[in-house]
């Protein structure tokens, strides 16, 4: 599936990819709004209905990632939530197992993410993902996400890359299409980015279920 012996350096999204996408969708989904309505003294009803508004209003944008503004909008600690159902952050599998072979054979492994600095802080506290990783590059200090194709030039202008010798991989098909569009050559999808939900079957690009099927070989 991955063509290693033209790829020096590999590109990996967090939440979905490395990490376990089910820490993120029960927080935002099972334990905000319970957290929420608690805090704020609506019912369940009420408390959905307001989010989910905001939600729909939101996705996509860099907003959407920002866990300031949703501490603002919604006018609650969020962090401190976060913390709350922190022991269910994971690696998807041999997540961990591919880091260390990619360090072991001398490629260069970098986390591009969308997710807020406070998120990252949280996922590297609760991983060793830090010490198996190079570099981070947070769309929010780019002021766009990875869904914008501009986000790409931006970064390659700050920290330049070979196109054509990255793999990306990422569990968002828009993020990966933007990422095409950019030039990026080696794209692989996740097939299952929630451990807890049934796996995609199809992609525009490659899907890949465990980082065992995807490890370089020497
Ligand atoms: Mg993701």
């Amino acid at each position: 599936m991955i063509d290693w012996k033209n790829i020096d350096t590999v590109f990996l999204d967090m939440d979905g990819t490395l990490l376990d996408l089910h820490y993120d969708n029960y927080f935002w989904l099972t334990h905000l709004p319970k957290r929420f309505a608690e805090i704020k003294g609506l019912n369940d009803v009420q408390a959905n209905k307001r989010l989910n508004d905001m939600f729909t209003r939101y996705h996509g944008s860099l907003n959407w990632y920002c866990l300031d503004f949703w501490a603002d909008e919604l006018d609650i600690d969020l962090m401190s939530l976060k913390y709350e159902v922190a022991s269910r952050i994971a690696y998807r599998p041999n997540a961990k197992e591919f880091l260390i072979a990619l360090n072991s054979r001398g490629y260069r492994a970098v986390l591009v993410t969308n997710a807020h600095q406070g998120s990252i802080d949280i996922k590297f506290k609760h991983t060793d993902l830090e010490s198996l990783i190079h570099d981070v590059v947070c769309s929010h200090d780019y002021r766009k996400p990875k869904e914008d194709v501009s986000f790409w030039a931006d970064f390659h202008r700050h920290k330049p890359f070979s196109h054509r010798s990255t793999l990306f991989i990422d569990d968002n098909e828009s993020v990966l299409k933007s990422a095409q569009a950019a030039g990026i050559k080696h794209l692989v999808s996740i097939a299952c980015p929630d451990s807890q939900k049934s796996a995609r079957l199809d992609s525009e690009f490659p899907l890949m279920s465990d980082f065992n099927d995807v490890l370089p070989y020497d």
